[in-house]
């Protein structure tokens, strides 16, 4: 179907034109995020099972309970082929306790609890949650173009250190509250309640400029496999 001579690109665009991208469909926000993934140019699939998570390009993991996340995906057995994934490039975006999982280092967390990791960064859990439970606060995120975002905050984590490679994208009261570092994105607040789909276009544009070399690795080898 696809020339030899097409760029990686253009070969995900003829694909389907859309990316798929999964959400973690094991607690939280999922169908939040679904319909402000569609609004964002791609075709949003939930994830529970592992030949759901192989057949996406990039993958969602909602707010919730980070810790209740970390167990459900043990138990759907999903953890492991999720590390696997993002062990090899796989583009994720983490919200609240989404972010709780992206990260590599962990304060306050329970006992046993563990991360995907990914993210160069230390984050505490419930940190704005021990001053106030939850609050929304107008916000200005680096690659997000417009006006600040509203950004809701649910007994949310902020990122206390970040690596050389992180690139903080927004802050709040001096906390950073946004971060990516490669294809991996993480926010502390909820941006799929609020109907403004900003943060999801911002993800969305960088899994479709990922897209090419891992999807189209992906694919040929289940076609080679199959002929
Ligand atoms: N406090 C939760 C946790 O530690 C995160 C809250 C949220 O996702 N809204 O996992």
């Amino acid at each position: 179907m696809t020339s030899p001579a097409s760029p990686p690109r253009a070969a995900a665009l003829l694909r389907g034109g859309a990316p798929r991208i999964g959400v973690l469909a094991v607690q939280g926000d999922v169908r939040e995020h679904l319909r402000a993934l569609e609004a964002s140019g791609a075709r949003g699939v939930p994830v529970r099972r592992r030949a759901e998570l192989d057949d996406v390009d990039a993958l969602v993991v909602p707010g919730g309970e980070s810790t209740t996340i970390d167990k459900l995906t043990r138990a759907f057995g999903l953890r492991d082929p999720i590390l696997a994934r993002l062990k090899e490039g796989m583009p994720a975006y983490g919200s609240c306790a989404g972010m709780i999982l992206l990260a590599d280092r962990v304060l306050d967390a329970i006992e046993g609890q563990e991360t995907f990791g990914g993210i160069d960064m230390t984050v505490r859990r419930n940190a704005f949650g021990r001053q106030v439970d939850s609050f929304e606060e107008d916000i200005a995120v680096e690659g997000v173009p417009g006006p600040p975002l509203r950004a809701v905050f649910i007994r949310a984590p902020w990122v206390e250190e970040v690596g050389p490679e992180v690139r903080v994208l927004a802050r709040h009261e001096g906390r950073i509250v946004a971060v990516q570092q490669g294809v991996l994105l993480a926010t502390a607040f909820h941006p799929e309640i609020t109907g403004d789909t900003r943060v999801h276009r911002l993800f969305v544009d960088l899994v479709g400029s990922s897209t090419g070399s891992r999807t189209t690795a992906r694919r040929t080898t289940a076609s080679t496999e199959g002929s």
